[in-house]
């Protein structure tokens, strides 16, 4: 891999960039006072405007160097791989396998550990659970996995909703028990998945979402319309410094028996209606 090195940063040197990206360059990137540009092959750039250097380096393949940097993750009783390790899980966890990079939700963010560790220290067996923000439909899996008799994810995104269905088909998860629809909750937009319209009256038992703080705030009071009495609310998405916005809504709201749970700069907040 060639690179040709100059000292600067892309701010600073705004105006010699067209120069790179005109001489062939592929790529530009910014390190530490120095810009690194890729070339496929070595040219005359020795104008005093530019005053850099060339490198040769050892060509990495980023994809490999992902894939080999990648290790399963345990949140609670469910263990998170990708296919090529799934021979790596514990016999003892509930295993979720899970293709990285298609969609939010490989378990390798905080949010996802602390969602996927709230649903596991429920008894979900026969429950049924709605997951709000499914994106590669990891919190509704691992709810199935977990004994959930209905497993409905939603996602405003409808990009993610072949991605989380491919998922669950890796997972042998299928429907009545896993569902996946595009979608969120306004009333003029849910609809209660196939075989279960009876729940557009009764309520989940578990509702979870993983999004963020202030869309928490606008749902709350949707949330609830969702649940049954008595059923339990897990939110995430939550950055550490705007948990009162959410601890807010949900008093606002008479969320009952609310505990936080953090990681790192992460918030997971469970209630009850
Ligand atoms: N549930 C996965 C997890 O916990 O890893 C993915 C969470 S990802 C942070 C948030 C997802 O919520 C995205 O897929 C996004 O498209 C979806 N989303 C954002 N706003 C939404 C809304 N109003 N209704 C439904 N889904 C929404």
């Amino acid at each position: 891999m060639l690179v040709y090195v100059l000292p600067g940063t892309l701010e600073s040197r705004e105006d010699d960039l067209d120069l790179l990206w005109e001489a062939g360059a592929t790529g530009l990137e910014e390190r530490g006072g120095l810009i690194r540009a890729y070339f496929s092959e070595r040219l005359e750039l020795e104008g005093p405007l530019l005053g850099g250097e060339w490198t040769e380096e050892e060509d990495r393949d980023w994809q490999a160097a992902f894939k080999r940097d990648l290790r399963p993750v345990q949140a609670g009783r469910i263990t998170i791989a990708p296919p090529w390790l799934a021979d790596e899980v514990p016999a003892t966890q509930l295993p979720l396998i899970i293709e990285p990079g298609m969609a939010f939700g490989t378990g390798h963010h905080a949010t996802t550990r602390l969602a996927v560790g709230a649903l596991s220290n429920l008894d979900l067996t026969g429950k049924k659970v709605l997951d709000v923000g499914t994106g590669s439909g990891v919190l509704a899996m691992a709810a199935a996995r977990l004994g959930a008799a209905l497993a409905y994810g939603v996602d405003i995104d409808p990009l993610t909703i072949p991605v989380a269905r491919a998922n669950a088909e890796q997972n042998d998860l299928h429907a009545p028990q896993v569902q996946f629809e595009e979608g969120t909750l306004n009333a003029a937009e849910f609809a209660a998945p196939a075989d279960h319209s009876d729940l557009s009256n009764q309520g989940y038992d578990v509702l979870v979402a993983n999004l963020f703080a202030e869309l928490h705030d606008i749902l709350a009071a949707t949330y609830l319309l969702h649940l049954r009495p008595g059923g339990q609310l897990i939110l995430t998405g939550i950055l550490e410094d705007r948990l009162d916005v959410v601890q807010a809504a949900l008093s606002r709201e008479g969320v009952q028996d609310t505990a936080v749970e953090l990681d790192g700069e992460w918030a997971l907040v469970t209630g009850r209606k």
